[in-house]
């Protein structure tokens, strides 16, 4: 038994944890001091890579300056994170709400929705993962989520705007956008006074990696104006230059009033989240109670993570190397996939991409990376490639041959 912790998503007795020793940019290294290429950034979080030093030094600083506050003091370190997230994120959020992670930040926002709006509904995909805490859950639709369901009431199911499965068996370039019209067809017949917010991932992380059409966000966004509901997007997984943009939003110019972050924010150096809010919400809580917080939000140690990695992400143009890199993966990947039949689709934006097997034959490919030293996030019929932006580009190119040979094996 390793230890007396428990570990999730698996039973204990099947539990085979890799004893982490260190870890450098795309590598990290067991005790045995055997090295993985880390081809999922750990959960899809180390974007900066592991133990970027601009991350390290900015912690440190801020442990020889102070790591205890509560959430109801202002420190010089969560000024700072503020400003510095503000000039980064989407246009229009300029106040953040700092969470412990992506779950709660999710619940947060649904609740400030509630609150600026007095409604008590909330619209969120089929297929789609918000964080595993009770809240989270239950706007999630995932084979984690749904043995706890139903869980919270109020929550309106609409279908995925995938693409490359349209629920409506049709394509982007010839339909009318059922899948927009059905969101507002479900608000409708909810009632849109209740209805405070539509909850949704930018583009399906875990689920998929799929894209909805170019004007699904722009088609939202007015239904959501015509009914006074809130709109929130999802880049917990998507945001700090995962998709080869700032956030995945960017590729629709897409205008939200609350994006929910995680992950990417601090690259896993120390837990935290946000909930970035535009004017709208703002304004409302000028005059109300902002009723939600918890003991170590906006812990000063985790700020200067954040600041730190924001300085990474300019200093090595991690958002333009996803990008560059982005595209060169994808072309690998569909080059790949001619020569392995197993492979049914592959889609991505910069470095996330998604490989969709024929058959639920995940878990043998991720078993057979691993034996050649790769780590690789998979499930069901989903292998995802997600390395830390900082990848070098020989290592991106090695990493695609073992992935390659994996595929080869099962
Ligand atoms: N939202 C999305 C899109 C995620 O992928 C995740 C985690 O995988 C979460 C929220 C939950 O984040 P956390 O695990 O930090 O609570």
């Amino acid at each position: 038994m390793p230890g007396h912790s428990l570990f999730t998503w698996t039973s204990q007795r099947e539990a085979r944890p890799v004893r982490l020793a260190g870890g450098k940019g795309a590598w990290f290294h067991d005790e045995e001091g055997t090295r993985y290429l880390d081809f999922g950034s750990v959960v899809f979080n180390a974007n900066a890579g592991h133990n970027h030093p601009a991350i390290l030094d900015a912690m440190r600083r801020q442990l020889d300056e102070l790591a205890v506050a509560g959430p109801w003091m202002t420190t010089r370190v969560r000024e700072d994170a503020s400003r510095a997230l503000a000039a980064s994120a989407p246009a229009g959020l300029t106040r953040f709400l700092f969470t412990l992670g992506g779950a709660d930040a999710n619940e947060h926002a649904v609740k400030m929705a509630c609150q600026a709006t007095g409604r008590r509904k909330v619209v969120c995909r089929t297929g789609s993962y918000h964080g595993a805490t009770w809240g989270a859950l239950s706007f999630s639709d995932d084979p984690r989520t749904r043995p706890f369901h139903p869980a919270l009431p109020g929550v309106v199911r609409v279908e995925e705007p995938a693409c490359h499965r349209c629920p409506w068996s049709t394509s982007p370039d010839r339909c009318d956008r059922p899948c927009a019209a059905h969101v507002e067809e479900a608000i409708e017949r909810e009632g849109p006074g209740q209805v405070a917010a539509v909850l949704m991932e930018t583009l399906a992380g875990i689920n998929g990696g799929y894209f909805p059409p170019a004007d699904y966000y722009a088609r939202l966004r007015r239904i959501c104006d015509r009914h006074g509901i809130l709109l929130i997007l999802d880049e917990v997984l998507t945001g700090f230059g995962r998709t080869g943009a700032w956030f995945a939003l960017d590729h629709y110019g897409a205008r939200p009033d609350m994006v929910t972050l995680g992950k990417g924010i601090t690259s896993g150096h120390a837990p935290l989240g946000a909930v970035a809010v535009g004017e709208r919400v703002a304004r409302h809580f000028e005059d109300h109670e902002l009723m939600t917080g918890l003991t170590a939000t906006a812990h000063p140690v985790s700020l200067a993570a954040a600041l730190g990695n924001l300085q990474a992400m300019r200093q090595d143009d991690l958002v333009g190397r996803s990008r560059r890199l982005g595209a060169r993966l994808l072309e690998s990947l569909r080059e790949l996939a001619l020569r392995r039949p197993i492979v049914a689709d592959v889609r991505g934006a910069g470095l996330f991409a998604c490989l969709e097997l024929s058959r639920p034959a995940a878990a043998q490919v991720k078993a057979a990376a691993w034996q050649r030293r790769l780590s690789l996030p998979a499930r069901g019929r989903l292998v995802f490639v997600a390395p830390p932006l900082v990848i070098e580009d020989q290592d991106l190119t090695a990493g695609i041959g073992l992935l390659d040979a994996a595929l080869g094996s099962v």
